[in-house]
């Protein structure tokens, strides 16, 4: 499949069928590197997005000298829970351990989107203070966690400390590092990162204008209530944006 048609099978998707359907779910997993990379979240080869097949307990993820955009569909490999290969050629990501780290703590997690983006890199050495400005950084706001370490996550202790500070969290900032998004689906975490990239943009952009109005606790509650209560409709709304964009121009 190239690159395109799994673009193409991922948008025909639906959403809740993890584990369900291996190669429709590798499909899609390989759309998502495409929408990272037409997203800004390509950093060179840094940066990954994996979907864990909890059935045959193998972690879905690129190689590791592979940009998300160089992504195709002979790029993927294959670890088990200890980070031995499986299959797929090429050498592995370091950080692989962020990932079975997460997925060890974390049964309800199906997907983890990680990026070393520039604007999630600069925030992750401010924060973690997260300013609440608009629709993009208050949805982000919810389950939004921050680990205080700059260390790459490169062995098992290192994974475990993460989980840790991910805790029941769906997005968390890596001190002086990036980001990543833990969901209960591929699109779930893809849609969850873009919405954290476009809300740092939001953030740069509004301070560089002048002082910045946050919103208040209460309108914050109302707005919050109503995007958690119909989450799963705003992630099959994005996520079908952002496959509408990559078919327009494959
Ligand atoms: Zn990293």
């Amino acid at each position: 499949m190239t690159g395109a048609a799994a673009v193409a099978a991922a948008a025909s998707t639906s959403l809740g069928v993890d584990g369900s359907d291996s190669p429709d779910r590798r499909s899609v997993l390989l759309a998502a590197h495409a929408v990272l990379a037409a997203e800004g979240h390509d950093e060179l080869h840094f940066g990954h997005v994996s979907w864990i097949d909890r059935e045959a307990e193998c972690v879905w993820l690129k190689r590791g000298d592979y940009s998300f955009s160089a992504t195709g569909p002979d790029d993927l490999v294959c670890v088990d829970l200890n980070g031995r290969r499986l299959s797929g050629a090429g050498p592995l990501h370091s950080e692989v351990w962020l990932h079975l780290g997460i997925y060890a703590q974390r049964p309800d997690v199906a997907s983890i989107a990680h990026s070393h983006a520039a604007d999630l890199a600069a925030y992750s050495s401010v924060g973690p203070r997260w300013p609440v400005l608009d629709q993009y950084t208050l949805e982000m706001s919810h389950r939004l966690t921050f680990h205080d370490s700059p260390r790459l996550v490169i062995d098992a202790g290192l994974g475990s400390e993460l989980a840790n500070s991910l805790g029941d969290g769906r997005a968390c900032f890596l001190r002086s590092h990036g980001a990543l998004v833990a969901d209960t689906s591929i699109e779930a975490a893809v849609v969850g990162i873009v919405e954290l990239g476009r809300a740092v943009g939001i953030i740069r952009r509004a301070r560089s204008l002048g002082d910045v109005t946050e919103m208040s606790p209460q309108e914050r509650e109302a707005m919050l209530e109503r995007f958690v209560a119909r989450a799963d409709n705003r992630i099959r709304n994005m996520w079908g944006q952002l496959m509408m964009a990559q078919t327009r121009t494959s």
